[in-house]
């Protein structure tokens, strides 16, 4: 429910207590004035505040007012659902009660409070709606002419004729009433839809899908259960745009949120996230059951057809998506949200049209890691949220790097132990940027000597951020000595040739091809060929020549995995 509809909610139902709660306090005037001497009886009060009525109903309405109070707040949850359940059924009958027992004892049929139950047939009209309404307007009819009918005598009836006018006035009370109410409702519910779906893709936009999201993760929480996110972005589709225009785009988002909506279960929500990216939240769901549902609908656009798809650069307008699950994978909300996006943005890097599950390296580097220095994870976990925000792209690298360091891994057919001190090595090379300012970082144009010399301590700085924790000791050296050059001219060491390690060798390479293939603030990224040629140029220099070559083999068998271009 939205918080603008719980508050409506919140209000209506205040309202409606004030109501219930006048008509009570009518009730307590009713019995007090029927039966005035009970008070005198009562020595005991009458000694204490002496014989003074007013006082007396005061204090007796105060205590009945305060009991009905909290028994109507016992109630607030289900009211506020609006659902006509036991409790409301147990709360009508004991307002009728209440009422009809007061017309009993203040005249039976000739009583003059026989419109009681108008109070108790607005009360569920508003709250409950048209058909509650007429039910209570005619159990309350049928009430007082069951009254006027016992009370009879002889003659003429005439209470049962004015009754019967009374009763139709009961009625139509709640059908007018009724039907505003479901007008109102109606309205509503039209506005709320137009306010939360996406008009161009008929699923639900991006405030909705926000609000949502909290929600379920609050139900997660309360229910001990998971929820897994989707976070999926349509391939190349700036291509198809630029080919065929917008107005052809728009008819083909339009057709993925036909599609996703074909394909999702009952409960599940789909929102456009922003352009051309859409989000599924689907409660109750693990992991593997996320990736299988987002297997599916990769599949389900897969095999349709899309006017003029075959231009599109693989021949077919596909999807990637990223996969991510609360409370596994990530802590709340935000958290589910960036690792879904990392998920995806590491499906569109795998060469796109695939579906991808968030993986940290530092999860499974918490496995490893001595029960005492646990922490530290946790403060590299923040070190790195900090460069994200800092500088998005020393962040996204590292991934890439991770995914080209796990590559060589199986190329070279390393160890165990290699690969993941590797695997290490490249998640956490960049880790000393964290005392760089954001400035130095993004700089365009050339650093100067001061700037220059700043950013060089970083591998320096990265190696004391770990050097205290026991398990990473292998994991050093290949931050400490990424920027190393084969020749010797590197820093921080000058090492040269073979005085550099193995894996330092491996991750360097695969460090300065991602830094050459990506976009920087300074400068225009290069293409796979560029790169590859730059790779070659500095054999020997740079790099480590049979790392080169190593490295160059690689690229070339996993060219149909890799989005090279
Ligand atoms: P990638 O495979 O990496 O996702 O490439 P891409 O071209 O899909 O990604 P990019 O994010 O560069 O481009 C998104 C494009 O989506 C840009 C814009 O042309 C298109 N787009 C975003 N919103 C709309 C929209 O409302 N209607 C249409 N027709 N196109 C949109
Ligand atoms: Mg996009
Ligand atoms: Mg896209």
């Amino acid at each position: 429910m939205m918080q603008i509809d719980i508050n409506r909610k919140q209000k209506l139902y205040d309202m409606l207590s004030v109501l219930k709660l006048i008509s009570l306090l009518i009730c307590g005037i009713v019995i007090f004035t029927q039966f005035p001497e009970n008070l005198y009886m009562m020595s005991w009060v009458s000694n204490t505040i002496g014989n003074n009525i007013v006082a007396l109903n005061f204090i007796g309405f105060g205590i009945f007012v305060l009991i009905c109070e909290g028994w109507l707040h016992s109630f607030k949850k289900d009211q506020i659902e609006q659902v006509y359940n036991i409790s409301s059924l147990i709360e009508s009958v004991v307002f009728m009660a209440i009422y009809t027992g007061l017309i009993c004892i203040s005249g039976f049929h000739e009583s003059q409070y026989k419109f009681l139950y108008l109070f108790i047939i607005i009360a569920n009209t508003i709250q409950y709606g048209f058909n509650t309404g007429i039910t209570t307007a005619v159990i309350s009819s049928v009430a007082i002419l069951i009254i006027d009918l016992l009370g009879y005598k002889t003659g003429v009836n005439k209470y049962f004729e004015a009754d019967l006018v009374l009763s139709g006035v009961f009625v139509i009370m709640a059908w007018l009433l009724g039907y505003y109410v479901k007008l109102e409702n109606q309205h509503r519910e039209n506005t709320l839809h137009l306010a939360n779906i996406d008009e161009l893709t008929g699923v639900y936009n991006h405030r909705y899908f926000q609000n949502s999201l909290s929600e379920h993760i609050h139900e997660a929480d309360k229910s001990n259960k998971v929820l897994g996110l989707l976070f999926i972005d349509i391939d190349h589709f700036k291509y198809y745009n630029d080919l065929y225009g917008h107005s052809a785009g728009d008819v083909v988002l339009n057709k993925f949120g036909e599609i996703f909506k074909k394909n999702v279960r009952e409960n599940d929500v789909i929102a456009r996230y922003g352009g051309e990216e859409f989000a599924i939240i689907l409660p109750d769901t693990c992991e593997e059951e996320a990736v299988e549902i987002g297997n599916r609908l990769r599949d389900a656009v897969e095999n349709t057809h899309f006017e003029g798809e075959e231009n599109q650069p693989n021949g077919n307008l596909t999807i990637s998506i990223g996969v991510s699950c609360y409370p596994i994978k990530a802590k709340n909300k935000k958290e589910l949200i960036n690792t879904a996006d990392d998920a995806l943005y590491r499906a569109k890097f795998f060469n796109k049209n695939r579906v991808e599950s968030y993986y940290s390296v530092l999860e499974e580097l918490k496995e490893d890691i001595d029960e005492k220095h646990i922490d530290l994870i946790s403060s590299i976990k923040t070190l790195i949220s900090v460069i994200n925000a800092k500088d998005r792209y020393t962040y996204a690298h590292t991934d890439r790097v991770v995914i080209y360091c796990e590559l060589m891994a199986n190329h070279l057919n390393l160890s165990d132990n290699d690969r993941k001190t590797l695997r290490y090595g490249a998640y956490l090379h960049d880790i000393g940027k964290i005392q760089i300012s954001k400035d130095v970082l993004n700089k365009i144009g050339v650093l100067t000597d001061e700037e220059w010399n700043l950013l060089k301590t970083h591998p320096e700085n990265g190696a004391q951020i770990v050097r205290t924790v026991t398990a990473l000791s292998e994991v050093l050296p290949l931050i400490l000595h990424h920027h190393e050059w084969y020749d010797g001219t590197g820093y921080p060491k000058g090492l040269m040739g073979d005085e550099i390690p193995y894996l330092v060798r491996i991750l360097s390479v695969a460090d300065s091809f991602d830094a050459m293939t990506s976009n920087r603030p300074y400068h225009k990224r290069k293409t796979y060929e560029q790169a590859v040629e730059e790779l070659i140029t500095c054999s020997s220099s740079q790099f480590d020549p049979d790392m080169v070559q190593e490295f160059i083999r690689m690229l070339s068998n996993n060219r149909n995995m890799l989005d090279l271009n």
